[in-house]
């Protein structure tokens, strides 16, 4: 039995909408077949009151152990570093999540918040949030660079806005198991076997961002969405045309631009006017292109793209 605890700070409870979400494996597929004992969800927990903060209390003091914490949302430091915005459970949620952090078999950060901060950690950033192990990019959130679980392993980062009900249920499920030794993460501490690739990967735009045959509204079924509607597709690590979303889409297969949700710097260009769905251009080439690709590189495919595309690449890929 793996005993597992699920706690929310400054949240929007999206990745808990995403979790009870998942397909492969479900939550009942958690506790059915994988032995996952759920000590406590915002959502699904049982207990309240007095018997939630003595089953709190169990945990930190050890009489129930507690394999994997999971956090989700932003860690809440305000007002003045007291967590005082946040309270659960008669206490700064921040107090319980120092404490907990320190008991727990293995972390696991679930969403753009809760791994780096995400859209409350923004300036101002009036919560003073910032995620569990990271502020954006910089190793060292509410919990310090060196921060290491019982396990030994950092906090695992699962982020998204929200996260793939899957790779939240497959990551609890290695846990489980015993597998997450056979599972690498990279850098941001993030599990390579969902965030190796980029979104791009499997997206069935890719013939029209070869061709540079674009497309300038929502919803059209051809074109590529990255030279006119800012898709960041080519620049975000994630598996969302592999591991497709309700089994059956994307957002970039429905024709909605990737907003680059799993990466630390999401949102871009922190929302300035005119910068979301517009691919920003200096002197008429993107600001940020695909990873790995230089400007004069780019200029020269491009040129060669657009001059040897097919007349089909603008026909409408979708029909019947
Ligand atoms: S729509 Fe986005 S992910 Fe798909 S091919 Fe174009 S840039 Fe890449
Ligand atoms: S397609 Fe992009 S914005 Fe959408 S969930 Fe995937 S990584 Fe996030």
């Amino acid at each position: 039995m793996t005993n597992l605890l699920w706690l929310q700070g400054g949240a929007c409870s999206g990745n808990t909408m995403s979790f009870l979400n998942a397909e492969e494996p479900t939550v009942c597929d958690l506790v059915t077949d994988f032995g996952i004992n759920l000590l406590w969800h915002p959502s699904l927990g049982l207990e309240l009151g007095t018997n939630l903060q003595t089953m709190l209390w169990e945990c930190l003091l050890g009489k129930i152990p507690l394999d994997i914490l999971v956090f989700e949302g932003t860690v809440v430091n305000a007002p003045n570093g007291t967590g005082e915005w946040n309270r659960f459970a008669d206490r700064p949620m921040k107090d319980w999540l120092s404490d907990l952090s320190q008991v727990a078999n293995y972390v696991v950060a679930v969403g753009d918040c809760a791994s780096w901060g995400g859209i409350p950690a923004m300036s101002p950033n009036p919560t003073q949030s910032e995620g569990l192990q990271f502020l954006k990019r910089k190793e060292g959130g509410f919990l310090k660079k060196e921060f290491r679980a019982k396990s030994g392993l950092p906090v695992i980062n699962i982020p998204g806005c929200p996260a793939h009900p899957d790779w939240i249920t497959q990551i609890l499920v290695a846990i489980a198991t015993n597998r997450i030794g056979d599972i690498a993460l990279d850098d941001l501490h993030r599990p390579q076997t969902f965030f190796n690739t980029y979104t791009q990967t499997g997206c069935t735009r890719n013939i029209h961002f070869a061709y540079k045959a674009s497309t300038t509204e929502f919803g059209q079924r051809k074109g590529c969405l990255f030279y006119d509607l800012g898709c960041r597709g080519p620049m975000t690590r994630s598996s969302c045309n592999r591991i497709l979303w309700n089994r059956v889409s994307s957002k970039t297969r429905a024709g909605m631009p990737c907003l680059g949700c799993t990466e630390p710097e999401f949102p871009f260009y922190d929302l300035k006017p005119g910068t979301v769905f517009k691919t920003q251009t200096v002197m008429g080439v993107p600001k940020d292109l695909p990873t790995g690709v230089n400007k004069k590189d780019y200029a020269l495919l491009s040129i060669v793209a657009k001059d040897t595309m097919p007349p089909w690449a603008e026909d409408d890929f979708f029909t019947v």
